[in-house]
């Protein structure tokens, strides 16, 4: 592979997107994408129409003519588009965190006579808080694997943890910290094999790495969508529960509000479930936020999972090999084979802090995680290779 940026860029059949995400033409090096990424052009346009014309227009009306629905008619896109989900089986929501504990709590529920959760000790700090308060409340202890924090958790750790206590098991698709890409049919298989459910927390993942939720049998899922997904600040999250937990009426959440409830308009004494996903919801769906989301996942579906994750190694090896070649001092603190890495590289050195905001100064926007690590987030169809070179060449400045 050449490590000529210029040229990878006029090779790249994606190029032609980045125009579409809104700064693309200033000369700002934009590599943080998995923490926000960058707003569609439409979006900017169809949160104003959105404004005039449906929300200001229909009014009240608009709940009737398609808000109701859209958790669902969204979450059922996003599972055929990113998630590799069957209709029925994906809402968008809460936040991650909120959805985290509604289907972690609804996991152990589910699961009585079982009284263990595993997460792993490098798990986003979120998704350890949710389990350790789910855990108290529901008198539950926690088994900890003990992660690797530039790898992930791989089948030995998870089946060293496994047993006939274990409820449910939490992990990350790919680690927010290292870029670790889990082999999810492997660890379902092992948590299944001993009788607990998994749950996935897609958010360094959704959008970038290929999902198939249904054929690794994973039983429940969440993901936030201003990352990959580019729905912007506080764009609400999704959830996934498989389709045999709601059939059996296994899954019951613990958030009992109405737009949850099987009739939501007739206000009844008391609360019934939906059937169905609806389960998952609680109280009145975040319409607006919503709308970016909406945008990026036509955007995703007319490229493909495929093709964005074909760029999306290419970008990552670029960066690798330019951080060998340019930054010898520095260690690459991410998987170095690309079938083992999501969407990100993480570079490791004492200074990293230092010199994430020496770069923050000059319109080079990587972010910072602890302990020294500078964290490059390649969203693919917003991303060109010109941009990793260039963020190479100013870490090196700046070191
Ligand atoms: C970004 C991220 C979250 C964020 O949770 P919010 O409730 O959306 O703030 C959770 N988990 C992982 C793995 C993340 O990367």
């Amino acid at each position: 592979m050449t490590l000529d940026a210029a040229t990878l860029d006029a090779r790249d059949p994606l190029a032609g997107h980045r125009d579409r995400f809104v700064g693309a033409e200033s000369e700002l090096v934009y590599l943080d994408g998995n923490s926000l990424g960058r707003p569609l052009r439409a979006t900017a346009e169809r949160i104003g129409a959105f404004v005039a014309e449906e929300w200001g227009g229909r009014l009240i009306r608009g709940w009737d003519e398609g808000w109701f629905d859209l958790p669902l008619t969204l979450g059922d896109r996003i599972g055929e588009v990113v998630l590799g989900a069957a209709p029925g089986q994906a809402a968008v929501g809460d936040s991650t965190t909120v959805l985290l504990y509604k289907l972690v709590r609804a996991a152990v529920a589910a699961q009585p006579g079982r009284d263990e959760i595993v997460v792993d000790r490098d798990n986003f700090p979120t998704d350890r808080y949710v389990v350790e308060g789910v855990a108290a409340e529901c008198g539950l202890t926690v088994r900890w694997i003990e992660t690797d924090p530039e790898g992930g958790v791989g089948a030995d750790d998870l089946a060293a943890v496994l047993g006939p206590r274990t409820a449910l098991v939490v992990l990350s698709h790919v680690a927010y910290r290292s870029g670790w890409l889990a082999d999810v049919a492997e660890l379902t298989r092992l948590a299944h094999d001993a009788g607990a459910w998994i749950l996935l927390d897609l958010c360094h993942s959704a959008g970038v790495v290929p999902l198939e939720l249904d054929s690794w049998g994973v039983d429940l899922a969440v993901g936030c969508s201003y990352k990959y997904l580019n729905g912007g600040p506080g764009a609400p999250a999704f959830g996934y529960v498989a389709a045999r937990h709601l059939e059996s009426g296994a899954f019951v959440q613990p958030i009992q509000g109405w737009m949850g409830a099987a009739e939501p308009f007739t206000m009844g004494p008391e609360y019934a479930p939906a059937t169905g996903i609806r389960r998952l919801l609680s109280g009145t769906p975040p319409i607006v936020g919503m709308l970016g989301l909406a945008d990026m996942v036509e955007l995703i579906a007319e490229v493909g999972v495929p093709a964005v994750r074909e760029k999306s190694v290419a970008l990552t090896e670029l960066a690798v090999a330019l951080a060998e070649r340019e930054l010898p001092e520095v260690r690459i603190a991410s998987p170095r084979d690309p079938d083992r890495r999501g969407g990100h590289v993480t570079l490791a050195h004492p200074r990293m802090r230092a010199v994430t905001a020496a770069l923050w100064q000059r319109d080079v926007l990587p972010d910072f995680r602890q302990p020294d690590g500078l964290r490059i987030g390649l969203s693919p169809l917003s991303t060109s290779f010109t941009e990793v070179e260039r963020g190479i060449a100013a870490i090196r400045a700046a070191l």
